[in-house]
């Protein structure tokens, strides 16, 4: 498989707090990796650089051939809205809207038009086990009914890759499971990359490699059995 994603010799510092000193990886088309590492190590920084949210002080990041990093801020935009999905682990969701909405926001962030994105958005609830929830309020809805809404809402743009922060950091051991279930059910069969930063093994035992950072470094920890 191709290497779809990359850093390298990634910097970047906060203050004056080296959040990554010089980070390499490299993501495969269709791979599921897992990135771990204690606390305060460099995963989320990692993480958002990878994604375009901020770009690096120093280094190169490589999506699908081209230079993330050289991109304007609202080159990086774009690119997160057509080809990225983010799954958080709470607070993506607007919780006054309903949960039909707020999967529908980013094909109309996208500008797709109103009644083909609510259609859209509408077949990703069967598949995801949201039948007649459509219409909740997201704020009204379990800890694992929202993620799977969020789940929805980061697929919903069809996205290459799917970008993953603690996604089961708020909820229950069997709730993360069926979200993790889905999360890696889903991404295989759209054939989606996914990039799941998480301190808890049980959720990275979900992914076919996983890395570890520290100290704001990555090194290649084990090829999962799966
Ligand atoms: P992890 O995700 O592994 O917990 P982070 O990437 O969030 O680690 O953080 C790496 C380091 O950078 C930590 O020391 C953290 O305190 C610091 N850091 C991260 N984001 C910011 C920020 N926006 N402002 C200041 N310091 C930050
Ligand atoms: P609201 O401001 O409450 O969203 P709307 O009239 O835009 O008011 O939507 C009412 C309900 O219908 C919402 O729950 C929304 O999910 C749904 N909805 C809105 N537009 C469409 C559409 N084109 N196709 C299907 N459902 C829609």
């Amino acid at each position: 498989m191709s290497v779809l994603l990359a850093a390298r010799g990634v910097r970047k510092a906060f203050g004056t707090t080296d959040a990554l000193r010089g980070a390499d990886l490299e993501v495969r088309d269709g791979e599921i990796l897992a990135v771990m590492g204690p606390s305060g190590s460099g995963k989320s920084t990692l993480l958002h650089c990878l994604a375009g949210i901020f770009p690096p002080d120093e280094g190169e990041v490589w999506f699908d051939g081209n230079r993330v990093d050289r991109l304007s801020e609202a080159g990086r935009t774009a690119l997160r809205r057509t080809a990225f999905g983010f799954v958080f682990q709470f607070g993506q969701l607007v919780p006054e809207l309903d949960a039909l909405d707020n999967v529908a926001l980013p094909l109309l962030l996208g500008g797709v038009r109103r009644g083909e994105a609510y259609a859209q958005a509408a077949n990703w609830f069967p598949r995801l086990g949201l039948s007649e929830l459509e219409h909740r309020r997201t704020g009204e809805l379990s800890g694992g009914q929202a993620q799977r809404v969020a789940l929805a809402r980061a697929l919903a743009v069809r996205p290459k890759v799917i970008f993953a922060d603690e996604p089961t950091g708020s909820l229950d051991t069997l709730t993360g499971e069926q979200v993790m279930d889905l999360l890696v059910d889903v991404a295989r069969e759209e054939g989606a990359t996914v990039i799941i930063v998480t301190h808890d093994a049980r959720v990275a035992a979900y992914a076919d490699r996983e890395v570890v950072v520290r100290d704001g470094l990555v090194s290649d920890f084990r090829a999962a059995a799966r």
